[in-house]
């Protein structure tokens, strides 16, 4: 396939302070050597580093002191040539550099068109493309993983050793339409049909059961905390958003109003939804009024209550266990330093099978114990096995659901004695949805809308 030459800037993962200006192209070598003085680009060997200044070529003004990598294809990205112009200066110098590329003729890329490219020049398929794209989104660590796993194919192969069982079993379907009057071929393609289509839909299911892990690792599970006024909310939030590191704050896609914090607890991120004015100053009950906050608990993923144990629970603590009952809860009793007054008896019955941490957030004790019992409510160990593959994307949940129903159906017919075409209706069906999770069966106007979703530069 033949492309111009495109650039952006995509700064490194883990916004480190060095940003790069990639392009890729044909002409990306010689298009940077005409704005870089030091080695002549267009003569060193591939997967080079050189170090020199990114010029003004009408001036000779020097713009910024880089380091620039030459890639050469097809062992690249993209598969394309590729230069990376690494700058340490701020955006405002990147965004120069940028400039000056883009002025020799260069094409601004569009979001997601390096990804994109590799798409299409074979690097990747779609489904690693997608993990790349949740790899820029990725908040923890532990969804990083997820999204790696499905970078390396994972779902892909499994999805492609499907597709092959189903192409199988198609061609003995094939054998029956084609010799029909073969008695005993009829009996074992009928067994053989059930046996590989059951199979089929078992591991569909399996990885459908997955997508619900996987959906609240890529976007976090939306926790709530709520108790009366005093209890140690605005504690608590800060004893778990303090302690980690890797705190990330989303503003893109949340309203004014509406902020969220992401808290990395164990691996498991945690998004604290409408936490807005809660370190600030009063509570949540009491700012956004009882019924925003019945809301908010609707919404939530999971829940954790916060008690005082220094005093008698009150009608407002028990309207609270009543608002949340049968939800994921974890019931937080807190300033366990001071004196019980807290009816504990009375509280192991409201929490029912909810778990009961006790915690003294201002001596920094039960915050551990709070963490363990986050990680385990959602993962319950099963999570740490790494040789799972978990679903995470929308889209693919959405065609396995599907390609659960097409299998389903097939399987139905095939017991109830329909004709055979008829099942290989369904079976095909099947696997061309599962070829839409690879992209092997997808079309231009699918590929572009996935693209643009991605962040410019990648
Ligand atoms: P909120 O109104 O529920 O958000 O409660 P805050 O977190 O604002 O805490 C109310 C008061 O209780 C503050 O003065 C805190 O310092 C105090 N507090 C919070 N946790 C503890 C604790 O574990 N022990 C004691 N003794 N005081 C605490
Ligand atoms: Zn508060």
């Amino acid at each position: 396939m033949e492309f111009d030459t495109i650039a952006a800037i995509s700064t490194a993962m883990g916004e480190g302070a060095i940003a790069i200006v990639r392009v890729s192209g044909d002409e990306a070598v010689e298009k940077v050597s005409r704005i870089f003085r030091g080695k002549d680009l267009t003569q060193v060997p591939t997967h080079t580093i050189h170090y020199g200044h990114i010029i003004e070529p009408d001036t000779g003004r020097v713009i910024e002191e880089v380091m620039v990598s030459i890639l050469r294809a097809p062992r690249t990205f993209t598969r394309e040539d590729v230069v990376e112009i690494n700058c340490h200066g701020g955006l405002v110098s990147v965004n120069k550099v940028l400039q000056l590329v883009v002025s020799q003729g260069v094409r601004l890329a569009e979001p997601g068109e390096f990804t994109k490219r590799a798409f299409l020049n074979g690097r990747i398929d779609l489904s690693q493309a997608e993990a790349v794209m949740d790899l820029i989104r990725a908040k923890t660590d532990r969804a990083m993983n997820v999204a790696i796993n499905q970078m390396e194919g994972r779902l892909s192969r499994l999805i492609q050793r499907l597709r092959q069982e189903l192409l199988e079993t198609l061609a003995h379907v094939e054998v029956n339409i084609d010799y029909p009057e073969y008695d005993d071929v009829e009996e074992m393609t009928h067994s053989v049909l059930i046996e590989k289509a059951v199979h089929v839909r078992d591991e569909i299911k399996k990885l459908l059961e997955t997508s619900k892990q996987g959906k609240i690792l890529r976007e976090g599970i939306a926790t709530v905390i709520v108790g009366r006024p005093n209890v140690g909310k605005s504690s608590l939030l800060n004893s778990l958003v303090q302690e980690k590191k890797a705190i990330v704050t989303d503003i893109a896609g949340t309203t004014r109003d509406v902020i969220e914090e992401y808290v990395n607890v164990r691996g498991v991120p945690l998004r604290l939804i409408d936490t807005a004015g809660i370190r600030e100053t009063a509570d949540v009950v009491e700012k956004i009024g009882v019924e925003r906050s019945r809301e908010m608990m609707q919404k939530a993923d999971l829940i954790l209550l916060v008690l005082n144990y220094n005093e008698p629970l009150t009608e407002e603590d028990e309207a609270l266990f009543a608002a949340v009952s049968g939800r994921d809860m974890i019931v937080i009793v807190n300033k366990t330093d001071l004196p019980e007054q807290i009816q504990m008896e009375r509280v192991r019955e409201l929490a029912g099978n909810a778990k009961i941490i006790t915690t003294s957030l201002i001596e920094d004790e039960g915050i551990d114990e709070l963490e363990r019992a986050i990680a385990d409510l959602f993962f319950e160990g099963s999570i740490e096995a790494s040789d799972l593959t978990y679903v995470s994307n929308a889209r693919h949940i959405g065609l396995l659901a599907q390609a659960d129903m097409t299998i389903s159906d097939a399987i139905d017919a095939i017991y109830s004695g329909v004709p055979i075409d008829m099942v290989q209706i369904d079976l095909t069906r099947t696997w061309e949805i599962l070829g839409e999770i690879t992209g092997d069966t997808v079309h231009e106007s699918l590929i572009d809308q996935l693209f643009s979703q991605f962040c410019l530069g990648k």
